[in-house]
């Protein structure tokens, strides 16, 4: 039997349209590199978006076509997340971290055409000018610097466009962004997002049991936006009309704290070695600032420590867990607790804060053995996870032979392993290259290094495995004291061997200044692998 229902698609035009009949009002504030703060307001934004759409159908921007940018978190970018799609072209984000070579390779790949870029991250982009062809480079006057010669001014360009802007026909199925990994394993893969795949993202990631936001909040995202869509909040707090607060250049933790307290924030986003520094500022000055009182910070990218969502709980400031990846848009799981786990004791409610929770609507998840049969979910059975769903990518694009990425019927491999318990928590145990493999067991060097973090001297700690003659391999924990602090390694083998099987605690401990960063912010295993062992 046919539905009587209307066959409309799913697109961002929708979003952008309601919001400003809708939120005309509500504003959009940007930490400028001056460090003034820049207002908007959504009536501003969806107006310049459209502008912004206009001028690049006048240019010759035509549906499919990619237009990358460059860009920290702004208001000019978040029109352009709209002005850009709203085509029917496609946002293309570039990875301002990585290495200008992999950039360059990733702009010819994706075959862009346009690009958007701030004038502060003009050097930056001078590193790799010469290995790219962009047709017309747009920049964005952040510091109100004179724009290069044969460049075009953002705000010319968006004078330039004429006559209203008429929405052109889409389908849902359309792509609207990509993204490439960071590809911290051989190339980086792009992963291309479609209009419907974003919007069903964005309502399943504002309901109440995953991340909760509605128009009573104020966002700040500090994942950036060249990062999987800043893990969809732009395009959420969009739909919702929640004020939005974008850091721009400055990440570092009292900038941060001090936008939180301005603009009184309520909700942000961002990986766990973030949080790690806005922790270390406010244990060195409590009283500095007046945060909003209920603080909600979504972390993911990597695990959260459980010591680290208990110390933030003293200062009132909520850690929601959540697990994804640039395949996934990113929202596959999140930790909020059921009313079953809520009555349970303070303890056992911590231990599940710190999972990557519960998958969310729509992602259909299970753990799979090496014998490629799926594992039950009771806690203790260790698989690769693997998932599907409408905002799961199926392909990467323009790439031969990533069988290997996906199982024959159909499921995305994560590479990421993790146990499910009986309640449907998810555990991330380890990256499939990261687990250590010690006399045929698997040790996580996740539980390690949380095992480690709880330690009161600890600041950070990243475990990576080590041959060994007899066990094959054996971890080694590369280990940041906090300030002032000393510690001996045999009374952290101490400590841990009070929270854990004996058989898994580290017998090696190298103390380190700082553990490296990936382009992401996570703590890179790689370059820590090469630090302790090639340069060794
Ligand atoms: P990459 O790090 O490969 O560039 P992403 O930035 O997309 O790719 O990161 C995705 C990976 O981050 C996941 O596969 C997983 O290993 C890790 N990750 C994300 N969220 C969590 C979490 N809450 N706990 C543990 N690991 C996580």
């Amino acid at each position: 039997m046919q539905s009587t229902m209307m066959d409309r698609p799913l697109l961002l035009d929708d979003i952008l349209e309601r919001a400003s009949t809708q939120f005309g009002d509500v504003e959009i504030v940007t930490h400028m590199p001056d460090k003034s703060l820049h207002r908007e307001t959504y009536a501003d934004m969806v107006r310049r978006a459209k502008q912004l759409g206009q001028a690049l159908i006048q240019a010759g921007i035509k549906p499919g076509d990619r237009v990358a940018t460059f860009s920290w978190n702004t208001y000019a970018h978040l029109e352009a997340y709209f002005g850009i799609p709203i085509t029917g072209a496609v946002l293309h984000t570039l990875n301002l971290r990585l290495p200008p070579d992999d950039v360059s390779w990733i702009v010819d790949h994706a075959e862009d055409r346009f690009l958007i870029i701030d004038d502060v991250l003009l050097p930056l982009y001078e590193k790799f000018a010469d290995q790219v062809n962009f047709e017309k480079v747009i920049v964005v006057p952040l510091s109100g610097k004179p724009v290069p010669d044969g460049m075009t001014s953002y705000e010319d360009f968006l004078d330039s466009a004429e006559g209203e802007f008429v929405y052109p026909e889409k389908s849902e199925y359309d792509a609207c962004g990509m993204c490439y990994t960071s590809g911290t394993t051989g190339k980086p893969k792009g992963v291309v997002y479609s209009h419907r795949s974003s919007v069903l993202h964005a309502m399943i990631a504002g309901v109440p049991d995953t991340l909760n936001l509605s128009y009573n909040d104020t966002i700040l995202a500090v994942v950036p936006m060249f990062h999987v869509n800043a893990w969809g909040l732009p395009y959420v707090a969009t739909m919702t009309g929640a004020k939005q607060v974008f850091p721009g250049p400055h990440m570092d933790p009292e900038s941060l704290l001090n936008v939180y307290e301005a603009e009184q924030v309520n909700v942000t986003a961002g990986v766990p070695t973030i949080w790690m520094g806005i922790l270390n500022a406010l244990d060195a000055e409590p009283k500095r600032w007046k945060l909003h009182p209920e603080m909600r910070m979504t972390v993911g990218g990597s695990a959260a420590p459980e010591a680290m969502i208990r110390r933030f709980d003293a200062y009132g400031c909520t850690v929601i867990q959540a697990w994804g990846m640039t395949e996934t848009s990113p929202l596959a799981s999140a930790a909020r607790l059921k009313p079953s786990i809520q009555k349970l004791s303070e303890d056992e409610q911590y231990a599940r804060r710190a999972t990557a929770g519960m998958p969310v609507p729509f992602v259909d998840t299970r753990i799979v053995g090496d014998e490629g049969t799926p594992l039950p979910w009771n806690g203790e059975d260790m698989g690769e996870i693997q998932v599907r769903g409408p905002w799961i990518t199926g392909s990467y694009y323009r790439l031969e032979n990533s069988d290997e990425k996906f199982t024959a019927d159909g499921w995305l491999r994560t590479g990421d392993i993790a146990t499910i318990d009986q309640d449907g928590y998810i555990n991330i145990t380890d990256r499939t290259k990261d687990v250590i493999k010690s006399g045929g067991e698997w040790i996580s060097s996740v539980k390690l290094e949380n095992e480690l973090m709880a330690h009161e001297d600890v600041a950070e700690a990243a475990v990576v495995a080590k041959t060994d003659e007899k066990w094959g391999e054996r971890p080694l924990a590369a280990v940041v004291l906090r300030e002032g602090r000393t510690l001996e390694p045999e009374a952290l083998a101490e400590f841990l061997r009070g929270r854990m099987e004996k058989w898994m605690v580290p017998d090696d401990y190298v103390f380190v200044d700082a553990i490296p960063r990936t382009s992401t912010g996570k703590f890179s295993k790689l370059d820590l692998r090469k630090k302790l062992f090639d340069e060794a």
